[in-house]
Protein backbone atom coordinates (compact mmCIF):
# COMPACT_ATOMS: atom_id res chain seq x y z
CA UNK A 1 0.00 0.00 0.00
CA UNK A 2 1.70 3.21 -0.96
CA UNK A 3 1.29 5.73 1.67
CA UNK A 4 -0.43 8.93 -0.40
CA UNK A 5 -2.52 10.55 2.61
CA UNK A 6 -5.45 12.20 -0.15
CA UNK A 7 -8.81 11.68 0.48
CA UNK A 8 -10.55 8.95 -0.74
CA UNK A 9 -14.30 8.24 1.14
CA UNK A 10 -15.82 4.80 0.88
CA UNK A 11 -18.45 3.64 -1.44
CA UNK A 12 -21.76 2.61 0.38
CA UNK A 13 -21.18 4.28 3.82
CA UNK A 14 -24.74 5.93 5.12
CA UNK A 15 -24.45 9.12 7.43
CA UNK A 16 -26.22 12.55 7.72
CA UNK A 17 -26.41 14.56 5.51
CA UNK A 18 -23.80 17.85 5.51
CA UNK A 19 -25.60 21.24 6.13
CA UNK A 20 -25.13 24.44 5.12
CA UNK A 21 -27.03 26.70 7.28
CA UNK A 22 -27.35 24.42 10.38
CA UNK A 23 -24.46 23.09 12.72
CA UNK A 24 -22.60 24.15 15.66
CA UNK A 25 -23.96 27.82 15.74
CA UNK A 26 -22.20 28.42 19.21
CA UNK A 27 -18.41 27.96 18.11
CA UNK A 28 -16.35 29.26 15.24
CA UNK A 29 -15.08 26.22 13.07
CA UNK A 30 -13.14 27.50 10.44
CA UNK A 31 -10.37 30.32 10.38
CA UNK A 32 -10.02 33.05 8.22
CA UNK A 33 -7.69 31.18 5.98
CA UNK A 34 -10.13 28.56 5.59
CA UNK A 35 -9.07 25.98 8.04
CA UNK A 36 -11.32 23.84 10.05
CA UNK A 37 -11.52 24.29 13.78
CA UNK A 38 -12.64 20.96 15.37
CA UNK A 39 -15.33 20.88 17.70
CA UNK A 40 -17.47 17.99 18.51
CA UNK A 41 -20.43 17.89 16.11
CA UNK A 42 -18.47 19.00 13.27
CA UNK A 43 -17.50 16.05 12.24
CA UNK A 44 -18.73 12.15 11.60
CA UNK A 45 -16.24 10.31 13.80
CA UNK A 46 -18.06 6.84 11.55
CA UNK A 47 -16.88 8.87 8.15
CA UNK A 48 -13.86 10.04 9.74
CA UNK A 49 -12.69 6.49 10.67
CA UNK A 50 -14.32 5.08 7.54
CA UNK A 51 -11.66 7.33 5.30
CA UNK A 52 -8.68 7.31 7.19
CA UNK A 53 -8.47 3.29 8.78
CA UNK A 54 -8.27 2.07 5.14
CA UNK A 55 -5.02 4.37 4.69
CA UNK A 56 -3.06 2.07 6.92
CA UNK A 57 -1.42 5.19 8.55
CA UNK A 58 1.34 4.61 11.53
CA UNK A 59 0.96 7.78 13.91
CA UNK A 60 3.85 8.55 16.08
CA UNK A 61 2.95 10.56 18.99
CA UNK A 62 6.44 11.97 21.48
CA UNK A 63 6.02 12.24 24.76
CA UNK A 64 8.89 13.45 27.37
CA UNK A 65 9.23 11.90 31.09
CA UNK A 66 12.08 13.80 32.51
CA UNK A 67 12.55 13.37 36.26
CA UNK A 68 9.54 13.73 38.02
CA UNK A 69 6.93 13.93 35.57
CA UNK A 70 7.56 10.02 35.07
CA UNK A 71 5.11 9.61 37.37
CA UNK A 72 2.46 11.37 34.97
CA UNK A 73 3.14 8.19 31.76
CA UNK A 74 1.35 5.12 33.08
CA UNK A 75 -2.28 7.24 33.16
CA UNK A 76 -0.85 9.28 29.90
CA UNK A 77 -0.33 5.28 28.35
CA UNK A 78 -2.92 4.23 29.98
CA UNK A 79 -5.69 6.84 28.82
CA UNK A 80 -3.91 7.27 25.31
CA UNK A 81 -4.50 3.15 24.86
CA UNK A 82 -8.63 3.65 25.19
CA UNK A 83 -9.19 7.44 23.33
CA UNK A 84 -6.30 7.87 21.14
CA UNK A 85 -6.71 6.76 17.55
CA UNK A 86 -7.81 3.85 18.40
CA UNK A 87 -7.69 1.16 15.79
CA UNK A 88 -4.57 3.41 13.85
CA UNK A 89 -1.02 2.01 14.02
CA UNK A 90 0.42 4.14 17.30
CA UNK A 91 3.99 4.32 18.05
CA UNK A 92 4.49 6.02 21.25
CA UNK A 93 7.93 8.06 21.30
CA UNK A 94 8.90 7.79 24.81
CA UNK A 95 12.34 10.05 25.83
CA UNK A 96 13.04 9.78 30.03
CA UNK A 97 16.14 9.97 32.07
CA UNK A 98 14.56 6.98 33.72
CA UNK A 99 14.71 3.61 31.34
CA UNK A 100 13.74 1.39 33.96
CA UNK A 101 10.74 3.39 35.46
CA UNK A 102 9.05 3.17 32.27
CA UNK A 103 5.71 1.15 33.17
CA UNK A 104 4.61 -2.19 31.14
CA UNK A 105 1.21 -0.98 29.38
CA UNK A 106 -0.84 -3.44 27.62
CA UNK A 107 -1.13 -2.22 23.90
CA UNK A 108 -3.64 -2.72 21.48
CA UNK A 109 -2.40 -5.00 18.40
CA UNK A 110 -0.47 -2.86 15.55
CA UNK A 111 0.49 -0.17 18.76
CA UNK A 112 4.05 0.21 20.23
CA UNK A 113 6.27 1.84 22.36
CA UNK A 114 9.80 3.08 21.88
CA UNK A 115 12.25 4.28 24.23
CA UNK A 116 15.01 7.23 24.30
CA UNK A 117 17.14 7.57 26.98
CA UNK A 118 17.74 11.70 27.10
CA UNK A 119 19.96 13.39 29.91
CA UNK A 120 17.55 15.49 32.59
CA UNK A 121 18.81 19.12 32.28
CA UNK A 122 18.40 20.92 35.33
CA UNK A 123 16.06 23.64 34.66
CA UNK A 124 12.56 22.75 33.34
CA UNK A 125 12.24 25.79 31.15
CA UNK A 126 15.03 23.93 29.32
CA UNK A 127 13.69 20.32 29.46
CA UNK A 128 10.66 21.79 28.17
CA UNK A 129 12.38 23.63 25.82
CA UNK A 130 14.60 21.13 24.49
CA UNK A 131 11.80 18.77 23.59
CA UNK A 132 12.14 20.81 20.09
CA UNK A 133 16.04 19.62 19.44
CA UNK A 134 14.93 15.93 20.13
CA UNK A 135 11.78 15.81 18.08
CA UNK A 136 14.06 16.87 15.26
CA UNK A 137 16.84 14.25 15.47
CA UNK A 138 14.52 12.02 16.08
CA UNK A 139 12.54 12.80 12.90
CA UNK A 140 15.84 12.36 11.00
CA UNK A 141 17.14 9.72 12.41
CA UNK A 142 13.72 7.42 12.84
CA UNK A 143 10.15 8.58 11.48
CA UNK A 144 11.01 9.95 8.07
CA UNK A 145 11.24 6.41 7.10
CA UNK A 146 8.63 5.17 9.99
CA UNK A 147 5.28 7.20 10.73
CA UNK A 148 3.06 9.29 8.59
CA UNK A 149 2.23 11.40 11.28
CA UNK A 150 3.56 13.08 14.59
CA UNK A 151 1.78 14.35 17.52
CA UNK A 152 3.75 16.31 20.09
CA UNK A 153 2.40 16.26 23.30
CA UNK A 154 2.63 16.67 27.03
CA UNK A 155 2.84 13.67 29.82
CA UNK A 156 1.00 15.71 32.64
CA UNK A 157 -2.62 14.78 30.74
CA UNK A 158 -5.10 12.58 30.68
CA UNK A 159 -7.59 11.09 27.89
CA UNK A 160 -10.80 10.85 28.88
CA UNK A 161 -12.94 10.99 25.33
CA UNK A 162 -12.39 10.26 21.25
CA UNK A 163 -8.76 11.64 20.04
CA UNK A 164 -9.00 10.37 16.74
CA UNK A 165 -8.47 10.58 12.82
CA UNK A 166 -10.23 13.58 12.65
CA UNK A 167 -7.13 15.68 13.75
CA UNK A 168 -5.07 14.28 10.84
CA UNK A 169 -3.92 17.10 8.88
CA UNK A 170 -0.51 19.04 7.37
CA UNK A 171 -0.06 21.04 9.68
CA UNK A 172 -1.73 20.95 13.19
CA UNK A 173 -2.14 23.33 15.88
CA UNK A 174 -3.76 23.37 19.47
CA UNK A 175 -5.79 26.11 20.84
CA UNK A 176 -4.79 26.93 24.53
CA UNK A 177 -7.69 26.22 27.10
CA UNK A 178 -7.02 29.44 28.79
CA UNK A 179 -6.41 32.35 25.80
CA UNK A 180 -9.23 30.72 23.72
CA UNK A 181 -12.21 33.59 24.85
CA UNK A 182 -9.13 36.28 25.20
CA UNK A 183 -8.11 38.98 22.72
CA UNK A 184 -4.86 39.17 20.86
CA UNK A 185 -3.54 41.65 22.74
CA UNK A 186 -3.73 39.75 25.89
CA UNK A 187 -2.11 36.47 24.45
CA UNK A 188 1.21 35.99 26.15
CA UNK A 189 3.22 35.88 23.21
CA UNK A 190 6.71 36.97 22.95
CA UNK A 191 6.95 41.11 23.18
CA UNK A 192 10.60 42.09 23.25
CA UNK A 193 12.08 42.80 19.60
CA UNK A 194 15.13 41.40 20.43
CA UNK A 195 14.09 37.77 20.57
CA UNK A 196 13.24 35.92 17.52
CA UNK A 197 10.31 34.76 18.72
CA UNK A 198 9.08 38.66 19.03
CA UNK A 199 4.92 39.20 17.69
CA UNK A 200 3.80 43.13 17.23
CA UNK A 201 1.04 44.05 18.94
CA UNK A 202 -2.15 44.29 16.85
CA UNK A 203 -1.07 40.74 15.67
CA UNK A 204 -1.80 37.18 15.90
CA UNK A 205 -4.37 34.51 15.52
CA UNK A 206 -4.59 31.93 18.45
CA UNK A 207 -2.86 31.67 21.42
CA UNK A 208 -1.14 28.22 20.81
CA UNK A 209 -0.40 25.75 23.19
CA UNK A 210 3.04 24.46 23.51
CA UNK A 211 2.38 21.36 24.65
CA UNK A 212 0.35 19.53 21.68
CA UNK A 213 1.34 20.37 18.10
CA UNK A 214 1.22 17.89 14.75
CA UNK A 215 0.67 16.90 11.66
CA UNK A 216 2.67 15.08 8.63
CA UNK A 217 5.94 14.61 9.59
CA UNK A 218 7.65 16.59 7.15
CA UNK A 219 5.66 19.42 8.18
CA UNK A 220 6.43 19.10 11.47
CA UNK A 221 10.23 18.78 10.94
CA UNK A 222 10.24 22.33 9.16
CA UNK A 223 8.26 23.49 12.53
CA UNK A 224 10.55 21.95 15.49
CA UNK A 225 13.81 22.82 13.03
CA UNK A 226 12.59 26.25 12.78
CA UNK A 227 11.89 26.66 16.81
CA UNK A 228 15.04 25.18 17.61
CA UNK A 229 16.96 27.56 15.23
CA UNK A 230 15.30 30.17 16.92
CA UNK A 231 15.74 28.87 20.03
CA UNK A 232 19.62 28.67 19.82
CA UNK A 233 19.89 32.14 17.98
CA UNK A 234 18.49 33.81 21.21
CA UNK A 235 20.16 31.79 23.80
CA UNK A 236 23.17 32.91 21.46
CA UNK A 237 21.98 36.87 22.06
CA UNK A 238 21.26 36.40 25.95
CA UNK A 239 17.62 36.11 25.46
CA UNK A 240 15.04 33.91 26.53
CA UNK A 241 11.64 34.15 25.34
CA UNK A 242 8.67 34.32 27.70
CA UNK A 243 7.60 31.07 27.59
CA UNK A 244 10.31 29.23 25.82
CA UNK A 245 9.31 26.64 23.08
CA UNK A 246 5.51 27.99 23.27
CA UNK A 247 6.20 31.09 22.26
CA UNK A 248 8.39 29.94 18.93
CA UNK A 249 5.77 27.82 18.62
CA UNK A 250 3.51 30.63 18.21
CA UNK A 251 5.64 33.00 15.85
CA UNK A 252 5.93 29.66 13.70
CA UNK A 253 2.34 29.33 13.86
CA UNK A 254 1.19 32.94 12.87
CA UNK A 255 3.86 32.77 10.08
CA UNK A 256 2.92 29.25 8.61
CA UNK A 257 -0.73 29.14 8.95
CA UNK A 258 -1.87 25.52 10.46
CA UNK A 259 -4.20 23.45 8.06
CA UNK A 260 -6.13 22.39 10.61
CA UNK A 261 -7.04 24.04 14.43
CA UNK A 262 -8.00 21.89 17.29
CA UNK A 263 -10.45 23.24 19.86
CA UNK A 264 -9.88 23.29 23.36
CA UNK A 265 -11.48 19.92 24.01
CA UNK A 266 -8.25 18.49 22.66
CA UNK A 267 -6.44 19.43 25.30
CA UNK A 268 -8.20 21.28 28.08
CA UNK A 269 -6.88 22.30 31.82
CA UNK A 270 -9.14 20.41 34.76
CA UNK A 271 -8.37 23.89 36.67
CA UNK A 272 -10.80 25.19 34.52
CA UNK A 273 -13.73 23.40 35.32
CA UNK A 274 -16.56 23.23 32.62
CA UNK A 275 -17.50 25.64 29.92
CA UNK A 276 -20.71 26.29 27.95
CA UNK A 277 -18.66 25.73 23.98
CA UNK A 278 -17.03 22.24 25.63
CA UNK A 279 -19.61 19.69 24.85
CA UNK A 280 -16.79 16.75 25.62
CA UNK A 281 -13.12 17.04 27.11
CA UNK A 282 -10.89 14.37 24.97
CA UNK A 283 -7.75 15.33 27.10
CA UNK A 284 -7.00 17.64 29.81
CA UNK A 285 -3.90 18.80 31.39
CA UNK A 286 -4.09 17.51 35.15
CA UNK A 287 -3.73 19.39 38.18
CA UNK A 288 -0.43 19.25 39.66
CA UNK A 289 1.52 21.15 42.64
CA UNK A 290 4.29 23.06 40.31
CA UNK A 291 6.35 23.79 43.13
CA UNK A 292 6.87 20.20 43.92
CA UNK A 293 7.33 18.74 40.67
CA UNK A 294 9.47 21.14 39.26
CA UNK A 295 12.26 21.20 41.84
CA UNK A 296 15.25 18.85 41.21
N1 LIG B 1 8.95 17.84 31.34
C1 LIG B 1 9.58 16.75 31.94
N2 LIG B 1 10.28 16.95 33.11
C2 LIG B 1 10.37 18.17 33.70
C3 LIG B 1 9.72 19.27 33.10
C4 LIG B 1 9.01 19.07 31.94
O1 LIG B 1 9.50 15.64 31.45
O2 LIG B 1 11.01 18.26 34.77
C5 LIG B 1 8.22 17.62 30.08
C6 LIG B 1 6.89 16.89 30.31
O3 LIG B 1 6.61 16.13 29.16
C7 LIG B 1 5.90 18.03 30.46
C8 LIG B 1 6.46 19.02 29.45
O4 LIG B 1 7.88 18.88 29.50
O5 LIG B 1 4.59 17.59 30.20
C9 LIG B 1 6.08 20.49 29.67
O6 LIG B 1 6.34 20.90 31.00
P1 LIG B 1 5.15 21.27 31.99
O7 LIG B 1 4.06 20.25 31.86
O8 LIG B 1 5.72 21.49 33.36
O9 LIG B 1 4.66 22.66 31.39
P2 LIG B 1 3.19 23.27 31.60
O10 LIG B 1 2.23 22.38 30.87
O11 LIG B 1 2.90 23.27 33.06
O12 LIG B 1 3.30 24.63 30.98
MN1 LIG C 1 2.13 20.23 30.93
Amino acid sequence: RDRNCDLDSPKGLLYKQPGITLGRCDVVAVTPWSAPIVWEETFDPVLVDAIYKPKNLTIATTVFAIGKYIRFLRDFLETAEKHFMVDFKVHYHIFTDQLQDVPAVDLAAGRKIFVHQVPKLKRWQDISASRMQMIQTIIEEQLYREADYIYCQDVDAKFHFRWGAETLDRLVGQIHPWFYDLGRDQFTYERRPESTAYIPPGEGDFYYIGAMFGGRVEEVYKLVKSCHENLEADKANGIEAAWQEESHLNWYLLYNKPSKILSPEYLWDDLRGKANVMKVVRLSHILKNYAEVREN
